[in-house]
């Protein structure tokens, strides 16, 4: 069994890549920024804080990779070939990269190495081996007409990602829009960019031509909006809270049109209904629903929907399990929770808690900082109950382990407390009645529901939003709608 000395030791000895990547060559900036780690306090590396210059280098290396065609006119097989090979080199390096993505981010070790690695392999092989498997359309067109729809890659696309899952987010956006042929900037988070620097290096590696695959680090409203506006970036690819993907929106509008997708916020329903199955397992699930990965995930399930009738019994079981996620130190195996990615954060989080209390809630589980004396940013599994639907901890997204215990009394009122927030990304329902689960499957505006489970699938499956969660998906090969254009060639005979 690894133990945390082992992954400490790897840490002091990691030199992680702090320049920005454009056109296969590393490049400083005027000025560096400090990535933090936030289970300690202290400065992690300076990293190369790209403006707007640097940014419109990276787009025309992007440009000119995609019009001389060294990667998009590559045979499919080949660029299947060489996705694959950087999905060895991501495999080969799992360790490393769940490390930086732990440091960087506060994770614990072992989510990110069983959890962010696998599926970001497996999201690269997934793509790598869709690519050489797509076919063509030809339209029901009269005889002496061929009608052809082609995809053809759109050109260059800025991914711009947030810092909950990092590379995994990353993965999702780059392994489509490679694999169709696109040259792509990608901009990390300022709070976690040391692992996209280093998948930047495994590209090349990897036989990715120089210009390709670009990284930008830097800051939201430098370095991203300085993407958004680029005339010369085709299409956006967005996942962070629905305040910035607005303004990616705005950004397309007052530039060139590109193509914006978005991946937003969530403030996911789970409903527990009095004949649910196994009150055990979802209680199990409510927990891990808002606690895993510190509650910094969109779909975290913060909001608890349980019928009036089961209300007390299933609350203790909640609460019961969710105790078993005390923050712990990010590079110990055994830790379930870390810490919150940074000082703002961990503040804002703090706030929420301080919000529900005023507005009548108790805190039935943790509301308090824990580990103060490491100088991390850690917070207790946080059970808010009892929360009123149109209560702020209940309609804003709170991005950390607090969970709202909402009661209902009908199914109308429970889709209507459901459907009762801006946003629409997924939602959980546990009830034994297989006509109540599509019933309420159906009436839930998400686009996702999960029934007698809490997970939000895999990479077969597309994933997005309604209503303010965005639009557009990722995963499965829908993905490909957001970074191809189709082409008609209609052609007399
Ligand atoms: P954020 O919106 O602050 O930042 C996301 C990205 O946008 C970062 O790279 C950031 O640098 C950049 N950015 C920030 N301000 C910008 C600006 N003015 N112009 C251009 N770019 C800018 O989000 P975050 O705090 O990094 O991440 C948390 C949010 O991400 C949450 O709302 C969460 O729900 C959302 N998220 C959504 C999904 C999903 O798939 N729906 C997945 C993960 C996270």
């Amino acid at each position: 069994m690894t133990d945390r000395a082992h992954y400490a030791g790897l840490a002091e000895r990691l030199q992680p890549r702090t320049d920005a990547l454009i056109d296969g060559r590393w490049v400083t900036a005027a000025e560096r920024f400090e990535t933090v780690n936030p289970a300690t306090g202290q400065v992690l590396a300076a990293v190369a804080r790209c403006r707007e210059p640097d940014v419109d280098q990276a787009v025309r290396a992007a440009r000119a990779a995609f019009e001389d065609g060294r990667w998009r006119d590559l045979h499919p097989r080949e660029r299947k070939a060489r996705l694959l090979a950087l999905t060895g080199l991501i495999e080969a390096h799992s360790e490393e990269l769940a490390l930086l993505e732990t440091l960087d981010v506060g994770k614990p070790i072992t989510d990110s190495l069983t959890v962010d690695l696998p599926l970001t392999v497996r999201c690269f092989a997934w793509y790598a081996e869709a690519i050489d498997k797509l076919y063509d359309e030809v339209a029901p067109t009269g005889a002496n007409i061929v009608a052809m729809v082609r995809r053809e890659p759109v050109g260059v696309v800025a991914v711009v990602v947030p810092w909950n899952y990092p590379l995994m987010m990353a993965a999702w956006k780059l392994a489509p829009a490679l694999a169709a042929g696109n040259s792509v900037v990608l901009k990390p988070a300022e709070q976690s960019p040391l692992s996209a620097l280093r998948l930047g290096e495994l590209a090349l590696e990897a036989g990715l031509p120089p210009g390709v695959l670009n990284v930008v680090p830097g800051y939201g409203e430098e370095a991203g909006r300085a993407l958004g506006l680029h005339d010369d970036v085709d299409a956006a690819g967005f996942t962070g809270s629905t305040e910035v993907g607005k303004l990616f929106l705005r950004y397309a509008g007052e530039s060139n049109m590109k193509r914006v997708s978005l991946e937003c916020g969530g403030k996911a329903p789970h409903l527990v209904l009095p004949d649910c199955p196994d009150l055990d397992g979802a209680a199990a699930a409510a927990a891990e629903g808002v606690f895993y990965n510190q509650g910094e995930s969109c779909t975290a399930a913060s909001r608890l929907l349980v019928h009036e009738s089961i209300r007390d019994d299933f609350v203790a079981r909640v609460v019961d399990k969710g105790a078993a996620y005390q923050p712990g130190d990010p590079l110990d195996p055994a830790t379930r929770m870390g810490a919150l990615v940074d000082a703002t954060q961990f503040a804002r989080v703090l706030r929420y808690i301080e919000t529900g209390r005023q507005a009548g809630a108790s805190c039935v589980l943790g509301g308090q900082r824990a580990l103060e004396e490491t100088g991390g940013y850690f917070v207790e599994p946080t059970v808010l109950d009892p929360v009123k639907p149109t209560d702020t901890v209940a309609q804003e997204e709170i991005f950390g382990p607090v969970l709202s215990v909402i009661g209902f009394r009908d199914l109308d009122e429970a889709v209507a407390i459901a459907n009762g927030t801006i946003y629409g990304l997924n939602g959980a329902v546990w009830t034994r009645d297989i006509t109540v689960a599509l019933t309420l499957a159906r009436r839930i505006r998400a686009g996702t529901v999960a029934i007698n489970t809490y997970d939000d699938g895999d990479i077969t499956v597309p994933f997005g939003g309604y209503k303010q969660s965005g639009f557009g998906r990722d995963r499965s090969l829908h993905a490909f709608d957001k970074y191809t254009e189709l082409k008609t060639v209609w052609i007399a005979l």
